[in-house]
Parts: C-alpha cells; sequence; structure tokens
C-alpha cells in the first residue's frame, strides 16, 4: 500500500530474535464487507475511524492490504492443551500486524485472526468462520464493559468466502486488540527446548512491557512471576463474580498480562451451577466453572518451571522462590473472590460470617435452579427495600429457602451503615443486568449467518456496553432463556 498508514506501528515484538515468530503476510480474501467498526475504541487507540472505515482501511482489516509499517508476524508458542503438551502451537489463524501505543500510553497489539494459513496452521485452514467471530467480539467486548479485563474488538469483517468445519459457513476476519498476546505456552515453548537465553530474552520483554516495576525488585524474575500470578488470581476473581466459564484454559489460551483470551467456547452461567460445562470437547468437566482457579494455579505452576533456570542459580533455592511465589495465589484468589462476594451482598466492613454467608447463598441458589445475574441484580433493590425480597425469591424453584438466607442476609446488612440509597448504588456497579447469555449470542448469530442481518448483533452490542444501567427499553436481554432456548454446548470455532 502507497499511502500514509492508518496505524501508527511501533513494533517491539517484532524486534525480538527470529526464532520468537514467523513472518507472513495475511492471504487476501474474496469480497471483504465491515461488519462492525468499535469506534470508540479506535480513537482511544489513537485511529481515525472514518480511515478504517475507507475500503483502504477495510481492505487491511480483511487482510488484502499491509499497511507500509506493519511487521505481520505469526507467534510461535507451545502449551499444555487439557494437560497435555503440545510443544509447538503457534498462530495458526492470526497474523500480529503491529504494535500501537494507546492514548494511555499503553502499548497494544493489533493482530488479525483468521487472516490465512501461517507455518503454525497444521493441518487447519488458517480461517475463521463468522459465528465464532461475532462471538468473540459480543464477549470480549461485553468483559471489557463488566470491568474484566480482557482483549479487545475493534473489528470485524466479512471475507465474501466460505470456511468448511462440519458445513460450508460464510468466512470473516476479526480484529483482536492485546496488550500483549504472549502466553504462558509462549515461555513454555522456549523453556521445552531448552533455550534459556530466549525464555530470558521473553521474561526481559515482558518485564519491560507489563511489569516495569519488577525490574527493580532484588529478584526480577521472582517479581515478574508473583506479578503474573497476582493478575491472574484477580482475573479468575473477577469471573467467578461474574458467571463467566472461560471453557479452554490451555496454557496457551492464559495471558502473562492478567487479561481474558482466546474466546472460543466460553460462556456465562445463567442458573447457578458450579460443575456448568458448556464447551463440546470439555468432556470431563476439566475447565468447569469451578475447576477455574484451580486450573489457573496448575497453569501458573507450568509458568514457574519454564522461570527456574532465571530465578537462582542453584536448582533447589530456584524451586523453593517458585514454591513460595505460587503459594501467592491461593491467598491472593481467595481475598480477590470474597471481596468481590462481599461488593455483590453489599458489604463495606469485613465480618467473620461472611464468607459463609455468601457460600450459602450460592448453594441455595444451587438447589433453587436460580439464575446467577438476576439473584445479584435483585438483591441490589431488595437490600434498599425488603418489599423486593419476594422477586428475588420468585427466581429459586423454593422461595422460603430464600427467604431464610435473607433474613441473615438482612441482619447482616443491619451492621452496615445506614445509607441505604449509597449501597444500591454500590451493589449496582458490581452486579450487572446484562450479561451477553448464550441464546442472545446463538440468536444474533443466526440471524447474520442466515439472513446477512447485523443489526440484532448491533443492537445486542449496545445492550451489553452499558451492563450495570437500567435499560427500560432493553428489558427482554436481562431475561434467562425459556426451556426451548437453552444453549447445552458451546463450541470451539475452530
Ligand atoms: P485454540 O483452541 O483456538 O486456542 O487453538 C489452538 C491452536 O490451534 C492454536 O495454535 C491455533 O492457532 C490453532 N488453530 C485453531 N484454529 C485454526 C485454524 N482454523 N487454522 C489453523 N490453526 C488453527
Ligand atoms: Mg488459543
Amino acid at each position: 500500500m502507497s499511502e500514509a498508514s492508518p496505524f501508527p506501528f511501533d513494533n517491539s515484538y517484532a524486534r525480538l530474535p527470529d526464532r520468537f515468530f514467523a513472518r507472513t503476510l495475511p492471504t487476501p480474501v474474496k469480497a471483504p464487507q465491515l461488519i462492525k467498526l468499535n469506534e470508540a475504541l479506535a480513537r482511544h487507540l489513537g485511529l481515525d475511524p472514518e480511515s478504517l472505515k475507507s475500503p483502504e482501511g477495510i481492505a487491511i482489516l480483511a487482510g488484502n492490504a499491509v499497511p507500509e509499517n506493519a511487521t505481520p508476524l505469526a507467534m510461535t508458542y507451545a502449551g499444555h492443551q487439557f494437560a497435555s503438551f503440545v510443544p509447538q502451537l503457534g498462530d495458526g489463524r492470526a497474523i500480529l500486524l503491529g504494535e500501537v501505543i494507546d492514548r494511555d500510553g499503553v502499548r497494544r497489539d493489533i493482530q488479525l485472526k483468521g487472516s490465512g494459513p501461517t507455518p503454525f496452521s497444521r493441518r487447519g485452514d488458517g480461517r475463521a468462520a463468522l459465528g465464532p467471530v461475532l462471538r468473540e467480539y459480543i464477549l470480549s467486548e461485553a468483559m471489557w464493559a463488566l470491568g474484566v479485563p480482557t482483549t479487545r474488538a475493534l473489528a470485524a469483517v466479512t471475507t465474501g468466502e466460505y470456511v468448511f468445519r462440519d458445513e460450508a459457513l460464510p468466512g470473516a476476519v476479526f480484529t483482536r486488540v492485546a496488550s500483549s498476546h504472549i502466553r504462558v505456552g509462549t515461555f513454555q515453548f522456549f523453556a521445552a527446548r531448552g533455550d534459556k537465553e530466549a525464555v530470558q530474552h521473553l521474561a526481559d520483554h515482558v518485564i519491560a512491557r507489563h511489569y516495569p516495576e519488577a525490574r527493580d525488585a532484588n529478584n526480577p524474575y521472582v517479581a515478574l512471576l508473583e506479578s503474573v500470578i497476582a493478575r491472574q488470581a484477580a482475573l479468575i476473581a473477577q469471573w467467578l463474580n461474574i458467571g463467566f466459564i472461560h471453557g479452554v484454559m490451555n496454557t496457551d489460551n492464559m495471558t502473562v498480562s492478567g487479561e481474558t483470551i482466546d474466546y472460543g467456547p466460553c460462556a456465562f452461567m445463567d442458573f447457578y451451577h458450579p460443575e456448568t460445562v458448556y464447551s463440546s470437547i470439555d468432556a470431563r468437566g476439566r475447565y468447569a466453572f469451578q475447576n477455574q482457579p484451580g486450573i489457573a494455579q496448575w497453569n501458573l505452576v507450568r509458568l514457574a518451571e519454564t522461570l527456574l533456570p532465571l530465578l537462582a542459580e542453584n536448582e533447589d533455592t530456584a524451586v523453593k522462590l517458585a514454591q513460595a511465589s505460587l503459594e501467592t495465589f491461593a491467598q491472593a484468589f481467595e481475598a480477590a473472590y470474597a471481596a468481590g462476594l462481599r461488593a455483590k451482598l453489599g458489604f463495606v466492613t469485613v465480618r467473620p460470617g461472611d464468607e459463609t454467608l455468601a457460600q450459602e447463598l450460592l448453594a441455595c441458589m444451587a438447589a433453587g435452579n436460580a439464575d446467577f445475574t438476576l439473584t445479584f441484580r435483585g438483591l441490589c433493590d431488595a437490600a434498599a427495600d425488603a418489599r423486593h425480597d419476594a422477586t428475588v425469591g420468585s427466581l429459586f424453584s423454593d422461595p422460603a429457602a430464600f427467604d431464610v438466607w435473607a433474613a441473615r442476609w438482612r441482619a447482616r446488612l443491619a451492621e452496615e451503615g445506614a445509607d441505604s440509597e449509597a449501597r444500591r448504588a454500590a451493589m449496582r456497579s458490581v452486579n450487572p443486568a446484562f450479561i451477553p447469555r448464550n441464546h442472545l449470542v446463538a440468536e444474533v448469530i443466526d440471524a447474520a449467518e442466515k439472513n446477512s442481518d447485523f443489526a440484532p448483533f448491533e443492537r445486542l452490542v449496545q445492550v451489553l456496553a452499558r451492563p450495570y444501567d437500567d435499560q427500560p427499553d432493553a428489558a427482554r436481554y436481562t431475561r434467562p432463556p425459556a426451556p426451548h432456548e437453552v444453549v447445552e454446548k458451546t463450541f470451539c470455532g475452530t
């Protein structure tokens, strides 16, 4: 492309040694059409939405043109997939165009997903189907609006081509934005090859990019490990407190930045059951809702293993340092999770019985098949006025069981400050009304796939951008699925 690039790229990953990636160009598609540009995000990234929406901009977002200062590359990584180690994965259908510095001074990757084969595609076609692209757009932007660290959606385009899965499906390219795409599996790739120099290089890059304060620590690599652990502990606590199930927490799908990444079979729970699994490929429930903290810790142990040679010269010392760091996970997670639950229940002060009270509500919800999101949202009003208890109780198959719990909750609330309006407002800022419910996501994908109708997608994205506000004209988006609408299984979409 000859004209000025709409992206003021500054590409730090491309300056790393050659073995970190494969330089790869996107493969052009037949007839790209813009589905959606995230204009607010574009502006935050210092990009001009008008230029991205022009034919030249759309060509870039489809992989048909490469801006002149881009350094397109596929990152290499490894990973434990369902606990089995795969030494060579890598971006099989994604290409990093480059990095820009956003308005907050944060470096952000701009990556195309579904942009054609790379040296790491193995048997895959390097492409993405429209459904999973819309799903990632909706889910990742919903997570951002909910306040959860996540990669983001800059754009989605259709390709005018089909991709072949079990059937022919319309193809699409997704533009993903991340504070980096470096994964636990990126470290594993080099560690598995005994390439200590590369592990160190990567660790230094991650410290410079994500954890600059670690550089001044006594042991910067221990500080790096502890920082990643802290971010992941906080992240998983947030997932649990909004009912999010990632679905495929392989080590290649866990960032070192602490952002949620790789929205494949992920889903939000409607009715609260801690053992819930949606992913069609997770037959044994390894990545069930309640297993997520344990899996995160397991993945962090894998990260720690890769860092051992950097932690200390002496192996025993290194192992001890790693173990001490890993022990911080459980405590950090429990603290963040408990704090989140307290806020959801309207408690500002910390009292000994709080965690038990919260767990008893969850148990009651599981026994009563109560909707997770509606229960907590309903508590906001009930906290201000006990007349709303009946509304919350009606979400339970046995409202009397909720009433027993609610009486104890109200006694506990009496120990809090008297300003019930302030409490209601605080609770409403952590208990969303709107989440991307599976049946709603399925409905908009259906309209897009079958009728090229993107209006339902637009509307859903718009509603989910304000998850904590009441939106009276969007009441249908708060409803749990009717029995015939329940989505039992979600798919990776690869
Ligand atoms: P995921 O399960 O989406 O995290 O992907 C696991 C691995 O498979 C990654 O290395 C992906 O890049 C690769 N992959 C997934 N889908 C495709 C595809 N359609 N073509 C090529 N590689 C793919
Ligand atoms: Mg992945």
